[in-house]
């Protein structure tokens, strides 16, 4: 199918396009990589009326590490994440995450914050910053810049903190620690949302404890049936999946021989 009829602005700065927004009011949308947007248009379940397009912006496609945290732009996608040698030696979290969004050809051209701001619940990106403890700096009509805690920037599914007119500009994952890791396993897409984290916290690991995490993300994990499994194959694979990201972890700090 065609989208429905929309007009298009390229944006040039970020000040530009938040001042674009607010000339074109409430259905205009931002188009970062598309991947997710374009999709929806073309089932006319997203009719903008108009898009302000950021690729042009250069200065929104960085990675940084400064003062404790990595900042990546708006204009960062995916693949800058996958290939970027400091990802792979010292978030791996992130490196793990960037290499299993979709296909290399998509991620070519979604980008991380874009992922944030569609917040789907079978994303990958979301449940990463969750995870990591991001925050996203917003854009607000006025030029002001705020910083949102990424459990309050998720608010529901498909929905953020971003409020009309205003533009994410920057996600911030914080530095891991020397004893802290993480490992992002998934099985085709996230089967839901399975959070055995309290269990887990200044608990010492064993390999009880990771069955009893297992076990804990079998039993709250809430999937919907569908044609990649049955409800009970994706409660089961979620356990799984947590075993895997735990002994993945422990074993990416040099925690082995557990008892
Ligand atoms: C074939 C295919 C397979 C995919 N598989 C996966 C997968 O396995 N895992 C996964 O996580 N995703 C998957 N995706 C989605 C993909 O990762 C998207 O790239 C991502 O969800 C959105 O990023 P984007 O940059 O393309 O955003 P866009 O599609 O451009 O935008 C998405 C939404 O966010 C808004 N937005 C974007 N940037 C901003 C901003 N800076 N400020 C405010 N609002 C903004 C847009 O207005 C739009 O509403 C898949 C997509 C395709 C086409």
């Amino acid at each position: 199918m065609f989208p429905a009829p929309f007009d298009y602005y390229r944006a040039h700065s970020v000040d530009d396009a938040v001042q674009a927004l607010a000339r074109f009011g409430d259905d205009a949308r931002i188009l970062a990589g598309g991947q997710s947007l374009i999709p929806a248009m073309r089932f006319r379940l997203a009719r903008p009326s108009v898009l302000v397009d950021i690729n042009a912006i250069d200065e929104l496609a960085y990675v940084r590490e400064s003062d404790g945290h990595l900042a990546v732009g708006a204009g960062t996608r995916d693949f800058a994440l996958e290939t970027a040698p400091l990802i792979a030696q010292r978030y791996l979290l992130l490196a793990d995450t960037s290499a299993l969004v979709a296909d290399p050809v998509v991620r070519q051209m979604g980008t991380v914050v874009g992922s944030l701001c569609h917040n789907d619940p079978a994303g990958d990106w979301p449940v990463t910053a969750l995870a990591a403890r991001a925050q996203v700096s917003i854009r607000t009509p006025g030029g002001a810049t705020r910083t949102v805690a990424i459990d309050d920037f998720v608010v529901d599914s498909y929905t953020t903190a971003v409020g009309t007119g205003e533009m994410a500009v920057e996600v911030r994952f914080p530095t891991p620690g020397t004893r802290t890791s993480g490992s992002y396993q998934k099985i085709e897409r996230k089967v839901g949302d399975f959070a055995a984290e309290k269990l887990l916290a200044g608990a010492k690991p064993s390999k009880d404890l990771i069955r009893a995490a297992m076990r804990e993300a079998e039993k709250i994990a809430d999937p919907s049936p569908d044609n990649r499994g049955s409800v009970e194959y994706k409660k089961a694979m979620a356990g799984v999946l947590v075993g895997r990201a735990i002994a993945g972890a422990l074993e990416r700090l040099g925690v082995g021989g557990l008892k």
